[in-house]
């Protein structure tokens, strides 16, 4: 069970990424190059908590985010970007870091 810290953590690091969020699907991201250097997104980087992210989509805590679906991936998510071919690329919601094409968070969109 959350604490009302907890909670109240989590809500200030989803209100700090919506927006960032809301931007991107106004404009869907090109497949630029990735920069060279852009580290990987860590699984306990307070953001990646906060939005239930995993390197692999197996790893999903389906109980705390019963949205998702079977099927649903990084690398099919409208928010990531880059070359296709990558195993790791940039997403819009973790700025300066890679996720992986086989992982999910639970602001995953579906491409349109
Ligand atoms: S599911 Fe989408 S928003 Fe979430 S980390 Fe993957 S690409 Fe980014």
């Amino acid at each position: 069970m959350k604490t009302r810290r907890e909670f109240l953590k989590v809500a200030a690091i989803g209100a700090a990424v919506l927006p960032a969020g809301s931007a991107a699907l106004r404009s869907a991201p090109a497949a630029a190059a990735v920069p060279d250097g852009m580290p990987r997104l860590e699984l306990d980087d307070p953001a990646a908590v906060a939005l239930g992210y995993v390197h692999d989509v197996a790893d999903v805590d389906t109980a705390r985010f019963p949205r998702y679906e079977e099927g649903q991936l990084c690398s099919n998510c409208r928010l990531i970007s880059g070359p296709e071919g990558d195993d790791w690329r940039p997403c819009s919601i973790f700025p300066g870091k890679l996720v992986a094409n086989e992982g999910w968070c639970s602001a995953w969109v579906a491409k349109g």
